[in-house]
């Protein structure tokens, strides 16, 4: 029977010493400040949005949210964008996702600031994840399923990693992030044959596919660490993950549930990522001040 690996756990520890450097830097002047951006009126972006405007105000975190008509043109958008990443009283950026079809991400993603990027959405800080450097700043999901091999000590040097999942958001910077822990990775998507071969002799499975039950007792070596990403509602309209938890866990070493796996990390990764950015911002200010 798999150990189960508690997101809600997790993320109160990190929590908790986000707490203490947001009282830091409050001391020093400085109230961690986010912009939440975000156009149209998607559920699912409200939602998460909503719950994360929660996460960082309990966090003592200073919060602004600039909402946009799903209507509003894409030159519009980008000069408001525009505005938005120059004000210094903001730290950090969350552009919610996805954005009209109207209006290009990577034309978005373009203007931000990557040092504001908390969400690791600029291709400055995904270049960041594949050279390893330590000023990056990742795409939080990704950084979340990092965040269990940290927290419960699992090593993953001369693992076999398989993810399911090959997106530029999930699936590939973590596949980056498993191989500069020196694991073998395997990366799979929709057209990759087999997946129970290039499963079953992982030590870690990672499912990021977003489809129910897509990973089975038989696609998992005993004891190999199971970690489900997935966000799927099933017949029954119950959330669920890619993961067929209850025979999986039979046979699993470890295992994230849904809920209460990944998805109650990520918010709190954003916090963290804001930390570091302004300590990011803190540093150029003093570079810039020391070259002129
Ligand atoms: P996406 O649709 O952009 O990418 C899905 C990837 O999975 C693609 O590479 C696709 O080829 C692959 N895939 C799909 N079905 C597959 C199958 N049957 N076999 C093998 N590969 C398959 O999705 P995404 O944005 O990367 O998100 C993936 C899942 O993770 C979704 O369920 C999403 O809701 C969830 N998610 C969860 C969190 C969280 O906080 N827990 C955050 C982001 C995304």
């Amino acid at each position: 029977m798999a150990e189960i690996l508690d997101g809600k756990k997790v993320a109160a520890h990190l929590s908790e010493e986000i707490k203490n450097a947001v009282e830091e830097s409050i001391n020093h002047g400085i109230t961690p400040t986010v912009a939440f951006v975000r156009v149209g009126d998607l559920e699912d972006s409200i939602s998460y949005e909503n719950a994360a405007v929660k996460k960082f105000q309990k966090l003592g975190i200073e919060t602004k949210q600039f909402h946009f008509p799903e209507d509003i043109s894409e030159q519009e958008f980008l000069d408001k964008f525009k505005e938005i990443n120059w004000d210094f009283s903001i730290h950090g950026i969350l552009l919610l996702q996805p954005l009209p079809k109207h209006i290009n991400i990577t034309r978005a993603a373009q203007l931000m600031r990557s040092f504001k990027d908390i969400d690791g959405l600029t291709v400055m800080n995904l270049g960041k994840v594949l050279t390893n450097a330590d000023d990056r700043l990742e795409p939080c999901t990704p950084a979340a399923v990092m965040e269990f091999f940290d927290y419960y000590n699992l090593d993953l040097k001369g693992k076999n990693v398989t993810v399911v999942g090959a997106s530029a958001v999930v699936g590939k910077p973590l596949s980056l992030l498993m191989m500069n822990r020196d694991a073998t990775v395997t990366t799979c998507n929709l057209y990759t044959d087999d997946l129970v071969d290039k499963c079953k002799n992982a030590d870690v499975i990672v499912s990021a596919a977003g489809a129910v039950d897509l990973i089975r007792k038989e696609h998992v070596k005993p004891g190999a660490v199971v970690i489900d990403v997935g966000i799927n509602f099933n017949e029954e309209g119950k959330l669920v993950g890619d993961v067929a938890y209850d025979e999986v866990k039979e046979v699993a070493g470890y295992i994230t549930p849904v809920p209460g796996g990944v998805g109650a990390i990520t918010t709190t990764k954003l916090a963290e990522h804001l930390i570091k950015a302004i300590e990011h911002q803190k540093q150029a200010i003093l570079f810039i001040e020391d070259k002129f």
